[in-house]
């Protein structure tokens, strides 16, 4: 499948401001789009950035099919630009694209497409400290048919946002007890946008009670930790690395799968297992020293000070010598190429070193 580009006449780089800026609200100069129709993908092509422009009976703006990934790109430090994880970003979105019975994306698109956009807004992907290029190829059904049906018609496209190096703050978190993101035979393995739709109102309502975020439980008893927002789970009890399990639902991250990994090749004890909110009660209850964070690609790691459950608040170690950071740097250092990836994790994109 050809990939046909046709470039912006000037670029809006020289007018970001990489010192003050909000995420997610200005795109790099061009995007991908490709659409999809009679059983086939039919074109593709980088183009300068700019709205769409859709038929209100356009199938995404009803049904909710709608598929996305986020994934970065970072300046290493030999000037090269990497990708992280592109594969596994591949296969999830047609993980994703499968269970909400839309067409799969072919590696000449779905990767071949990324490593053209990013090649093509290279100068978009800063060497600041911390700095990311931030990708979202997402997929929407486009066909025009107010019919509750699976549409024939889907347009995919990546677009790309610069990311700062953000310091995570520590979160206070609220065991969710009640409301659920995902329960067996759902479709919270999926990255589709109902899914985020629905956990606005439960995190509302945490925002309300004065925390930052909720921490999802189990739908059948809510007596097992899952997920936190949009982030997956992992704790350090005693010196061990524990995170539930993936499945149908929780979504299998690959930065959680990126800092098991890491883990295990520090020689550190690691347990994927399902965590009970009552064995997480009982370790502050011992008085065991607890790591609780979030794991994602936006933030990477964001620790939780603070764990309401069953009434009570409790706090988990975010001290600077937790263990927790130690994970994050050998992480970052892989990722930056200051450490070899004897993983094959960084996709390098051809860079105009000279430019
Ligand atoms: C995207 C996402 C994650 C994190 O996945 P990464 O691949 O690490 O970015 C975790 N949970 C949910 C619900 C998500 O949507």
């Amino acid at each position: 499948m050809e990939i046909k580009i046709k470039l912006k006449p000037s670029s809006a780089l020289d007018q970001f401001d990489f010192d003050q800026f909000q995420f997610g609200k200005a795109a790099t100069d061009h995007m991908l789009v490709a659409d999809y129709a009679d059983g086939a993908w039919q074109s593709a092509e980088i183009r300068g950035f700019e709205s769409l422009s859709l038929s209100p009976l356009s199938m995404c703006l009803h049904y909710g099919q709608t598929v996305f990934e986020g994934l970065k790109a970072y300046r290493q430090v030999d000037g090269s630009i990497s990708i992280f994880r592109l594969e596994g970003h591949w296969e999830r979105m047609n993980q994703s694209l499968r269970r909400m019975a839309m067409p799969e994306l072919p590696a000449e698109l779905f990767i071949a497409g990324i490593k053209k956009l990013v090649e093509v807004d290279q100068d978009w992907v800063t060497d600041r400290e911390g700095f990311s290029l931030y990708l979202r190829p997402f997929m929407i059904a486009t066909e025009e048919r107010l019919g509750v049906s699976i549409s024939r018609e889907y347009k995919f496209m990546v677009v790309a946002s610069p990311l700062a190096a953000y310091y995570s703050a520590p979160l206070k978190v609220k065991v969710e007890k009640h409301y659920t993101r995902a329960c067996p035979g759902g479709a919270g393995m999926a990255k589709n946008g109902g899914n985020y739709g629905a956990s606005y109102y439960p995190a509302y309502l945490a925002q309300q009670e004065g925390y930052d975020q909720v921490m999802w439980t189990n739908s059948r008893d809510h007596e097992y930790l899952e997920e936190s927002g949009t982030m997956n789970l992992m704790f350090i009890i005693d010196g061990i690395l524990l995170t539930p399990p993936t499945g149908e639902t929780v979504l299998a991250g690959l930065t959680r799968d990126s800092l098991l990994q890491v883990a295990k090749d520090m020689n550190w004890s690691c347990e994927v297992r399902p965590i009970a909110i009552k064995e997480l009660q009982q370790a502050f209850e011992d008085g065991k020293r607890v790591e609780a964070f979030g794991v994602g690609t936006a933030a990477v790691l964001t620790p939780f000070k603070l764990i309401h459950m069953e009434g009570e608040d409790y706090f988990p170690y975010v001290e600077e010598d937790a263990k927790m950071y130690l994970l994050k740097k050998k992480l970052s250092d892989i990722r930056l190429g200051r450490e070899v990836d004897p993983y094959g994790w960084s996709s390098l994109i051809e860079v105009d070193l000279v430019k």
